[in-house]
């Protein structure tokens, strides 16, 4: 197992729509437990493949953080079927460190996925589930939780954005004029 690396905001494999999982893919079981790991060394409830680097519609998520192994969710080829309710809750992203706000979202979402091996099955949930299950197929869609934010709570995280921003730009020489 090994801890990978998660791409942070603002870079752009995080604004990619990610590809379908071939189910022949023989990497798929090693980078579904480094995914694991390197979640939990991380701290957070879920993780989606772009996040670390690979361009692969697949994500991990687990509500307890590696205490319960039954709260181990592996989704392949998910979408979201259904949602209903509208909440703003304060959420944060392993891609944005330090940055937590108010995402505006459903609160209950009925998801249909894959297991690593192409079985299908339906996944639903209200409150962290629910959340976390619309934040992690929000990734594998090109999506982030800036997005979802209303402007007064963009405008509370702007200074921390630029900062992250600033980190993530190669910096260029300046043109003397
Ligand atoms: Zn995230």
């Amino acid at each position: 197992m090994a801890i990978l690396k998660i791409a942070k905001y603002p870079d752009p494999i995080l604004r990619k729509k990610t590809e379908l999982v071939d189910f022949s893919d023989k990497s798929l079981p090693k980078l579904v437990e480094d995914m694991f790991e390197t979640m939990y060394a991380a701290e957070g409830v879920g993780l989606a493949a772009n996040q670390v680097g690979v361009d692969l519609r697949l994500a991990v998520i687990d509500c307890s953080g590696g205490e319960d192994p039954k709260e181990r969710l592996i989704l392949v080829n998910p979408e979201i079927l259904e949602t209903r309710g509208d909440v703003s809750e304060e959420e944060g992203c392993l891609s944005f460190p330090k940055i937590r706000a108010k995402t505006d979202r459903a609160d209950y979402a009925k998801v249909r996925a894959f297991t690593l091996k192409g079985k299908a099955f339906l996944v639903e949930g209200d409150g962290l589930l629910g959340k976390a299950l619309q934040h992690e197929i929000d990734h594998l869609n090109g999506r982030l939780f800036i997005d979802r934010m209303g402007l007064a709570q963009k405008a509370l995280i702007s200074g921390k954005l630029k900062d992250l921003k600033a980190e993530g730009t190669p910096k260029k020489k300046k043109a003397g004029k």
